[in-house]
């Protein structure tokens, strides 16, 4: 599925709303944040790590509709505490994720629970705390719409030694769906977010973990048709587009933006 990304691109789009982002200090979650304040939210930044919360605030001026928080997404009672805290959310970025290496051989059980908590079980953490406001919010305002990331990387479409990865953002799918399905005619609106390759922080720690670097950049680039990597203003137009009351009779679906892996 394709879709348009001006429109929402639009400074305005997201004014009035309030939306918070899980791992919004660096990669394709920081891009996101800055692109909703331009789009007009209320933005509650969280990640794990302070410092990069400290730098966006930098980077997004002391005059922007920013608030940030450390939150460690598999912490469940820090969850619950931040969602006591907050104002009720018109959205949520369920953005927190990690790429294990390996096929089934490779994935030990630790390594196995770990990426399912903390690409997946998170996200119902998360889900669990803040649904009950969003859905008020859905009905005081009209709608209400939570964004999961996904990935195209063998959820979508098979890809060698992303095993564990790719059954969790399978999971991200089939919560999404479920979440859709379950409060459609509440307003409340939740969709998948599917990208290629993104050219991130973390992308470039597995190309300098790589046996051969220049080749592993060689390679995730041959892999995208478009022959580049995405960049995080490839995808956080569509964040914005997903959150924004522009795609309001769209949920339940898993967005591809990935340059053409999935043709
Ligand atoms: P990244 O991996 O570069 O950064 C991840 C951020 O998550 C960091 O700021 C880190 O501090 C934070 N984080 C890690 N553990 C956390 C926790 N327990 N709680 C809260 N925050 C935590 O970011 P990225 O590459 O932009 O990836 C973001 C999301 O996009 C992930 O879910 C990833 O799977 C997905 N994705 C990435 C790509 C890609 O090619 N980069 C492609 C498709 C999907």
């Amino acid at each position: 599925m394709n879709l348009p990304l001006t429109p929402s691109s639009a400074a305005g789009a997201l004014a009035g709303k309030t939306v918070l982002i899980t791992a919004a200090a660096q990669g394709i979650g920081r891009a996101s944040a800055l692109a909703c304040l331009a789009a007009g939210a209320e933005v509650i930044a969280t990640d794990l790590a302070a410092p990069g919360l400290d730098s966006l605030r930098e980077e997004a001026g002391a005059a922007a509709r920013l608030r940030t928080a450390p939150l460690d997404v598999r912490d469940d009672a820090a969850i619950q505490a931040l969602a006591r805290q907050l104002p009720r959310l018109q959205g949520l970025f369920n953005c927190a994720g990690f790429v294990h290496h390996g096929s089934v051989l490779d994935c030990d059980e630790s390594a196995w629970d770990f990426s399912m908590d903390l690409n997946v079980k998170s996200m119902w953490r998360m889900l669990r705390a803040f649904l009950p406001g969003m859905l008020a919010e859905a009905e005081r305002t009209g709608g209400a719409s939570v964004l999961n990331m996904a990935s195209m990387a063998s959820s979508v479409k098979g890809f060698p030694n992303r095993c564990v990865y790719g059954v969790s953002k399978a999971a991200v799918i089939g919560l999404t769906k479920s979440v859709a399905a379950d409060f459609v005619k509440q307003g409340l609106r939740c969709n998948a977010l599917c990208p290629g390759t993104v050219d991130t922080p973390s992308l470039r720690g597995r190309i300098a973990a790589a046996a051969d670097p220049a080749q592993a950049e060689r390679d995730f680039i041959a892999r995208q048709p478009m022959g580049r990597l995405a960049t995080v203003d490839d995808i956080a137009p569509l964040v914005v587009f997903l959150l924004s009351d522009a795609s309001r009779f769209i949920t339940g679906q898993a967005v591809s933006v990935d340059g053409g892996v999935t043709i």
